[in-house]
């Protein structure tokens, strides 16, 4: 029996999808939503999950979490948990971890907004490999060259030319450079 960090309150097994086709059972709290993983148990768990499992109810959010405790333990092990600093993270997202079990805590809402920046996350990085293999098919079809400049650095694909891919300079900057070093791979020189 796992009892609720937050409230004592005995928590119920819900699985979740997770990444390939497996199912991974994490802890919930059926009094204050709070969500608790074991260690490995957070991040492979699909993103789409966190809607149904967290869902972001305006409803529920306006009703505040009362924080009963100032310090909370570790339903494994006892440990005191600690905010887990991730400068990656959003601000509103706290996580409570285990340093000993490497458990994590995440309040009603945590685990929503986690898997919400999970996604958000995965989609800019495919949106940018995509950019990238697009470019490359371009660079690797002569025809849709158009040399611009007197080196001839800078080919554009035609096909591509109604749309800027490149969200901002710095990125370009940094992605012209890639690109050279996969076109050096393409074309083996
Ligand atoms: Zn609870
Ligand atoms: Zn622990």
């Amino acid at each position: 029996m796992v009892k609720c960090p937050e409230c004592d309150y005995e928590m119920k097994e819900v699985s979740a999808r997770a990444n390939p086709g497996t199912l991974i059972v994490l802890d919930q709290c059926g009094r204050c939503g709070g969500i608790w993983c074991d260690k490995w148990e957070l991040f492979p768990v699909e993103p789409e999950e966190g809607e149904r499992l967290d869902p972001l109810n305006e409803g529920l959010l306006q009703a505040p979490v009362a924080l009963v405790k100032e310090s909370l333990y570790c339903p494994r092990c006892g440990d005191r948990l600690r905010v887990f600093q991730d400068p990656s993270l959003p601000p509103d997202i706290q996580l409570e971890r285990c340093r000993r079990c490497d458990g994590i805590w995440l309040n009603r809402g945590e685990f929503g907004r986690f898997k919400n920046f999970q996604r958000k996350t995965r989609e800019e990085k495919r949106g940018q490999e995509e950019t990238l293999q697009k470019v490359v098919r371009a660079w690797q079809n002569p025809e849709s060259w158009v040399t611009t400049g007197t080196r001839g650095i800078y080919a554009y694909p035609q096909a591509e030319a109604e749309s800027d891919p490149w969200p901002s300079l710095t990125l370009k900057g940094a992605l012209s450079l890639i690109l050279q070093t996969l076109l050096r791979l393409v074309l083996r020189f």
